[in-house]
């Protein structure tokens, strides 16, 4: 195994977007117009909330403002993982919601039906195959911990499979496996740039006016309706649903609650027949491991591997720039530890290698909100889980704008907010040593330290 050879010829941009299939850009917004909705942002939560707000309603008037291209940012370049889950996993939601989360394993699921449902009629074909997902243990403390949530999916009424060393190999064969969690159909795998795109596509045949390279700079009150100031025009609305992810809000009181963090990922070249045999991995499944510092991987539908995760890398003062897409000794790092889990593959080269920004917040799953009145909706904080749960998030956003209380406004999830994140210096202080912490943890059989079980108490982490 070389991985200076491995990655010598890798592009250092998105594998997905540099698909054929990506749109023309639309044209930016000029001059003033005026509309009912107003939506700020064209990654999933923009998009889904654009798409829905027709499905409700399809005299209403919306627009979409993107600063880029829609789905150009995290919705395009991500694993792929359409998860029902949403409360970035089943642990976390148990930790928070416990007697809430039968419904809202019910509303995930239902969710996750959802996108299906529209993938088949809109004829989004994002190469979405429900594979499930399998979450491996790499060493004895970590196959303890799936145990455990195995019980606990149970009294929730969600069956997972607990494979042991053989039956997690039989699946996908890494020497490296102890055994297994498998959830045969609450995950999907998606060409994440394709459902972008389809979304997008669905929302301009639905009548929604698209403009992009169109940052929107700022929210203002303007006689009972509220005015998006962009670099070349405005857009006066009824009502505003913000979407901008990890980006810095419009709405300055979200940059309390959410650390921009990049991830990273490799995209291998496609493996030949006998490369794939090697690993075996017919049923297709989303991989995860289970450490606190964890890698997901997953087959493209042309079989190349996508490998990320691990590193999360968060700059200071929240910074958000192109050129920390790039980030060679995370490459390296991230083909190092493909070699370690596939051994069998020496000869395997990255074809790709990406960085995109992750909204995180201290409870790691999506926040909502609104302000100016109820005039404005948001949904941020999705923390690295975000493919399917942004739909939830839309129609959360639209029943919030209602008006009307809804068996999701109900919930203690979207009611409660994260605990803030302390301004800087000591915002990038607190987030390395929670890095540190946890990256020994990991050194340590699982041990947390002072620092790690006192963020528990408070229910507070960072993760991604
Ligand atoms: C490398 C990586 C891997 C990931 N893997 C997975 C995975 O496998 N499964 C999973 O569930 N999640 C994953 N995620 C997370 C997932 O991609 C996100 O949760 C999801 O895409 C969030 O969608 P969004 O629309 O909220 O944000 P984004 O996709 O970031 O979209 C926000 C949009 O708002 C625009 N914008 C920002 N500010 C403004 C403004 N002022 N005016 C106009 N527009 C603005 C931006 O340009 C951007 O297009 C991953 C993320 C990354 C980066």
């Amino acid at each position: 195994m070389d991985v200076l050879r491995a990655l010598a010829e890798t592009e250092p941009t998105p594998y997905w977007l540099a698909d054929p299939a990506a749109p023309e850009p639309a044209a930016a917004l000029t001059g003033l117009i005026s509309c009912d909705l107003a939506v700020v942002g064209g990654g999933y939560t923009g998009l889904w909330t654009a798409l829905r707000a027709k499905e409700r309603d399809p005299s209403l008037d919306v627009v979409l403002l993107e600063a880029d291209i829609a789905g150009g940012a995290a919705s395009g370049r991500n694993g792929g993982f359409c998860s029902a889950s949403l409360t970035h996993g089943l642990g976390n939601g148990l930790a928070r919601w416990p007697g809430e989360m039968p419904t809202l394993e019910r509303l995930g699921r239902e969710n996750l039906d959802g996108i299906e449902a529209t993938l088949r009629r809109y004829g989004i074909d994002c190469e979405f195959e429900r594979t499930g997902e399998l979450d491996v243990a790499t060493e004895d403390w970590q196959l303890a911990e799936l145990a455990a949530l195995a019980k606990e999916a149970a009294a929730v009424g969600r069956k997972l499979e607990l494979l042991d060393d053989g039956a997690v190999r039989a699946e996908v064969g890494s020497p490296t496996y102890r055994g297994g969690l498998w959830d045969r159909d609450g995950v999907a795998m998606v060409h994440p740039a394709k459902l972008a795109w389809g979304l997008r596509q669905a929302c301009l045949t639905a009548g929604v006016r698209v403009f992009e390279r169109t940052p929107v700079r700022s929210v203002e009150d303007d006689d009972g309706r509220l005015r998006l100031r962009t670099p070349y025009g405005s857009a006066v609305a009824a009502q505003v649903a913000l979407g901008t992810g990890g980006f810095p809000a419009p709405l300055r009181r979200l940059r309390h609650f959410i650390a921009p963090v990049y991830d990273y990922v490799l995209v291998t070249e496609p493996l030949s027949a006998a490369q794939l045999a090697s690993i075996g991995w017919r049923n297709r499944q989303g991989v995860g491991d289970s450490g606190n510092q964890f890698h997901y991987y997953r087959l493209t539908a042309d079989n190349r591997v996508l490998w990320g995760g691990y590193d999360a890398i968060y700059h200071y003062g929240g910074a958000v720039r192109a050129e920390l897409e790039r980030r060679p000794e995370t490459f390296a790092m991230l083909a190092r530890h493909f070699f370690t889990t596939f051994p069998q593959l020496p000869d395997v080269r990255f074809s790709h290698a990406w960085g995109g920004v992750i909204d995180t917040c201290s409870r790691f799953c999506a926040f909502y909100g609104t302000a100016h009145g109820g005039r404005l909706a948001y949904a941020a904080g999705y923390t690295g889980l975000g493919v399917g749960a942004t739909r939830f998030g839309a129609d959360v956003m639209l029943d919030l704008l209602s008006g009307t209380e809804t068996e999701r406004t109900r919930l203690a999830m979207v009611r409660s907010r994260p605990v803030p994140f302390p301004p800087e210096p000591l915002r990038y202080g607190v987030v390395q040593l929670t890095r540190w912490s946890l990256a020994r943890a990991d050194r340590r059989q699982g041990r947390r330290n002072l620092w790690l079980r006192a963020l528990d108490a408070f229910g507070v982490g960072f993760d991604s």
